[in-house]
């Protein structure tokens, strides 16, 4: 019996899951879970950064901040041929949804006719797509839904009351507004958070309240470890008790019963264990590729190594296409683009 969806959790109640004893609150998130999922199964993601660095915004932990001296070679927009051909090694690897990363505070209108080149051709591969892109206006959500994209990510870091301590260029409502215009727009919504930035308890609580109290939970919940990159100010942070890691896993399970929890930055630090707990705590998403935007993700094969050992097979997503028809319709959907000169021209 799958169990009911609530928006109205209360901080006391989110915390006092986070309380509780660490055996009794796997067993509830597993149990939850396998009310509401096949337990087995873990969806999987690859991204690719389409435009590296040089980003204006001031979040404390990326290393693609202008602002932060971390050594990241910077990259203009990939041209749409690139991300295709990226998207196909992607769907060969066993990905279902390709997400596509830019390092911007939002995109600017001469920016969209690619993106949108870049949605379709991937889409045509038979590929889930997913953005981010930063903030997004009404318009622009409804040219990206328009486009084909099926989620968008823009995630809420952490509580509202953490959150200035992180970012200061874009307030908590400029993300509200976002994920706003997102579901206005008609696209699935991608947004979760980041722990291990020297928040405490109450600010991990306050971040998955935030997210469990919306109209529709988001369909995808990233949860984020810290990934400590030298040159940002969070590059001395302490660790994080991965049990309190693994409990932000478990309650958002709890309270977000039928959206994708998914094990995102900072896998490349966890060893095989705690990956295999995570999954017990109800994560069943994950990116799989060598790189999550700027840092190290484990190996691909790694990956389905552990699969194997645990049992777990990535979920599959269905499309009416067969492959060749797949391959005609990138095809033209690449000469649409070259027509339309919707191809990157790096000298302009
Ligand atoms: S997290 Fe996004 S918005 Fe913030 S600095 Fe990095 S790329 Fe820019």
């Amino acid at each position: 019996m799958s169990t009911p969806v609530r928006h109205d959790w209360t901080r006391a109640e989110v915390d006092a899951l986070f309380n509780l004893p660490f055996s009794d609150l796997m067993f509830q998130a597993q149990t939850v879970h396998r009310a509401n999922f096949d337990p087995n199964e873990v969806q999987v993601s690859t991204l690719c950064s389409i435009k590296t660095g040089a980003c204006p915004e001031d979040c404390k932990y990326c290393p693609q901040s202008a602002r932060y001296d971390t050594g990241l070679e910077k990259e203009k927009l990939m041209k749409v041929e690139a991300v295709i051909e990226e998207a196909k090694a992607a769907k060969a690897g066993g990905a279902t949804r390709f997400c596509m990363g830019a390092a911007w505070r939002s995109p600017k209108k001469k920016d969209m006719p690619y993106v949108t080149s870049m949605v379709k051709g991937v889409k045509e591969l038979g590929l889930e797509t997913c953005m981010t892109l930063g903030m997004v206006s009404e318009d622009q959500a409804q040219e990206l839904s328009d486009a084909g994209l099926d989620y968008y990510n823009h995630n809420l870091d952490t509580s509202p009351e953490f959150y200035g301590d992180i970012i200061t260029t874009r307030t908590y409502q400029d993300r509200l507004d976002t994920l706003g215009n997102v579901r206005a727009a008609g696209m699935k919504v991608c947004s979760g958070g980041i722990v291990g930035m020297g928040e405490g308890q109450k600010d991990r609580v306050g971040l998955l309240h935030q997210l469990a109290t919306m109209q529709q939970h988001p369909e995808s919940v990233p949860v984020n470890m810290l990934v400590r990159v030298e040159g940002t100010p969070l590059a001395q942070e302490e660790d994080l008790d991965p049990f309190d890691f693994i409990r932000t896993i478990a309650v958002a399970r709890i309270i977000m019963p039928k959206s994708h929890v998914r094990l995102s930055a900072g896998r490349e630090e966890m060893n095989d264990q705690l990956q295999s707990l995570a999954f017990l705590a109800g994560a069943n998403s994950i990116f799989y590729g060598e790189k999550l935007l700027t840092t190290a993700n484990p190996k691909k094969n790694k990956d389905m190594m552990l699969f194997d050992r645990l049992g777990i097979n990535p979920e599959k997503y269905e499309t009416e296409q067969d492959e060749e028809e797949q391959e005609q319709a990138v095809m033209a959907s690449i000469e649409e683009a070259k027509n339309d000169q919707f191809f990157y021209n790096a000298a302009k």
